[in-house]
C-alpha cells in the first residue's frame, strides 16, 4: 500500500536535528530577506553567514530551544533564485518550512545514506547531502546559477537553499531544499528512477507487484513496453530542454543523475488512496521512495493518520506561528511559470496532433551533484570487470551525458527509438 514518512513528533530521534534545520533557516533566510535587494557580486557565490544558537540569544539570535551552529551559504544567490528564477514567494516559503517544527522524515531510501525530509504540504524535499555534494555545489553555484537564468524551463532540481548545522560536540550535516516533483494532490500511480543504464537498473517485477509504489528503474520500463506519450510539439520541447540540462551536466563533469518520472493516470485518479475518510481530504505522495519493509508505515499507521490530520485542520493555534494553506489546485503556485509542470502541476501526455490525453507526467532531473570523482573511477574500473564497461552506471561524464539523453530521446514515443528503447 502507499507509504508514508514518519513524521518527527518531539520524542523523534532526529527532532532535535529538525528543529535545528528549521530554526536556522527561519532566521538567516527572514535576515537576508529583510535587506533591501542589491545586484549580486562575484563574492555572493563563495559567501557564507554564520549564527550561533543558544538558550539565551542575543542581538542577532533570538533564544533557541538548544545550542547549535547553523551555517546560511551563499544567501543572496539563493534568495535570487528562489525570488526571481523559481517564483516562490519569499513569506510563502518560509511559512512553508517552518510555520510549525513539523517535517516527515523518509529516512535514507539510496545507497547514499542522505536522508529526505518533507515540509508540512509537501511543496519542499530537505536532503541531506555528503561533504563533497555540498562542496560540489559551492564550486558550481554560479554555472548553475546562470544555466537557471538562461533555461528558466530546465528540468534540473531546483535548489532553493544549502546550510549547515552543527550541535555542539556534534557532526556538522550538510543539507538542500529543494522542489519535490510530486504533486501532494495526486496519487503518483508509477515512479521511474531512469539513468540510461541498463546494468543492474531493474526493481524485482515479484516485489513490484507487492508494492506499486516502488521506484522502479531503466529495465522494468524497457521490459513493460513503456513510452512517453508526448505529441511532435511537447516532444520537440522536451527534447531541446534535457539536451541543453545534459550538456551542463556534462561540462559540469558530474554523473549519477537520473530522470525520474511519476506517472498520474488521471482515469484511475485518487482512488487508491481514498480509502478512509482521512484520506479524502489529502493524499500526501509519499511513496516515492523504497524503504525497508520494517521502516514502512502504511496509509493507517498513527503517523500517517496524525499526519494527515494535521494538515486538514488550518487551526492557527495547533500550527503554532502561522497557517499553511495547501494550494487548491496543482496548477495554482510556482508551478503555472513552468513549461513542463503546467499541466496539474506536471506535464500531460499528447497525441500526434497535440491533444492532451492520459496520463500526467511529472518528471525532472535529480541527484545531479555527484562528481566523476577518483571514487567513481574506481568504482568503474571494478564494476567494468565483471559487465560491459559502457551499459554500467559509473562511466566517465560525457559519456554518461550522451547515453543519457540518448536514452530519453529514444523513450518518447515518435522519438528516434520508436518509443521503444532496444538494448542491443
Ligand atoms: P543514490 O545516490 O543511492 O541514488 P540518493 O540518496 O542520492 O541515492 P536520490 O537519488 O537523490 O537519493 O533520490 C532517491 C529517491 O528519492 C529518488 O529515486 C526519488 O524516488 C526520490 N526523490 C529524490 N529527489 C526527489 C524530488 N526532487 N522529488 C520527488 N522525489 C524525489
Ligand atoms: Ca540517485
Ligand atoms: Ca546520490
Amino acid at each position: 500500500g502507499p507509504l508514508v514518512g514518519n513524521l518527527i513528533g518531539e520524542d523523534h530521534v532526529n527532532y532535535v536535528m529538525m528543529y535545528n534545520m528549521l530554526t536556522g533557516i527561519r532566521i538567516a533566510v527572514s535576515r537576508c530577506q529583510a535587506k533591501i535587494r542589491r545586484p549580486l557580486t562575484d563574492e555572493d557565490y563563495t559567501s557564507a553567514n554564520k549564527y550561533s544558537f543558544d538558550i539565551v540569544g542575543n542581538e542577532l539570535t533570538p533564544s533557541a530551544k538548544y545550542d547549535f551552529k547553523f551555517k546560511d551559504y551563499a544567501p543572496w544567490v539563493f534568495r535570487e533564485l528562489r525570488e526571481d528564477y523559481f517564483h516562490l514567494d519569499p513569506a510563502d516559503y518560509l511559512l512553508s518550512l517552518t510555520a510549525k517544527y513539523i517535517l516527515s522524515e523518509l529516512g535514507s531510501p539510496g545507497k547514499s545514506g542522505s536522508f529526505f525530509y518533507f515540509s508540512r504540504d509537501y511543496r519542499f524535499i530537505i536532503k541531506t547531502i555528503h561533504h563533497n555534494e555540498h562542496k560540489f555545489l559551492r564550486r558550481i553555484l554560479k554555472q548553475y546559477y546562470e544555466h537557471v537564468k538562461d533555461n528558466p524551463h530546465t528540468l534540473l532540481s531546483r535548489f532553493y537553499g544549502l546550510h549547515r548545522v552543527k550541535l555542539p560536540r556534534g557532526r556538522k550535516i550538510h543539507f538542500v531544499i529543494m522542489n519535490n516533483l510530486f504533486p501532494p494532490h495526486r496519487d503518483i500511480h508509477e515512479t521511474y528512477d531512469l539513468k540510461g543504464s541498463t546494468v543492474g537498473r531493474e526493481y524485482p517485477e515479484e516485489k513490484a507487484e507487492k508494492n506499486p509504489r516502488a521506484t522502479l528503474k531503466d529495465l522494468n520500463w524497457i521490459n513493460r513496453g513503456k513510452t512517453l506519450e508526448l505529441g511532435p510539439e511537447k516532444r520537440a520541447l522536451l527534447t531541446e530542454q534535457l539536451r541543453r540540462d545534459s550538456e551542463l551536466l556534462k561540462r559540469l563533469q558530474v554523473m549519477d543523475y537520473s530522470l525520474l518520472v511519476g506517472i498520474h493516470n488521471m482515469q484511475r485518479g485518487n482512488r487508491d488512496n481514498v480509502r478512509s475518510n482521512t484520506l479524502k481530504v489529502f493524499s500526501p505522495n509519499m511513496p516515492l521512495i523504497k524503504r525497508k519493509p520494517t521502516q514502512v508505515k502504511g496509509p493507517s499507521s498513527p503517523d500517517a493518520i496524525a499526519l494527515r490530520r494535521i494538515m486538514r485542520e488550518s487551526d492557527p493555534k495547533r500550527l503554532g506561528s502561522g497557517t499553511i494553506s495547501l494550494p487548491d489546485e496543482d496548477t495554482a503556485g510556482e508551478r503555472q511559470h513552468f513549461l513542463f509542470y503546467q499541466d496539474e502541476g506536471g506535464l500531460r501526455a499528447t497525441d500526434e496532433l497535440n491533444e492532451n490525453m492520459d496520463p500526467i507526467y511529472y518528471l525532472g532531473v535529480i541527484d545531479i551533484l555527484t562528481p566523476y570523482n577518483s571514487l567513481k573511477k574506481l568504482e568503474h574500473f571494478w564494476k567494468g570487470l565483471s559487465a560491459d564497461r559502457h551499459k554500467i552506471s559509473p562511466v566517465p561524464p560525457e559519456e554518461y551525458g550522451d547515453r543519457f539523453f540518448a536514452f530519453m530521446k529514444a523513450i518518447m514515443r515518435g522519438g528516434e527509438g520508436g518509443g521503444r528503447f532496444k538494448a542491443e
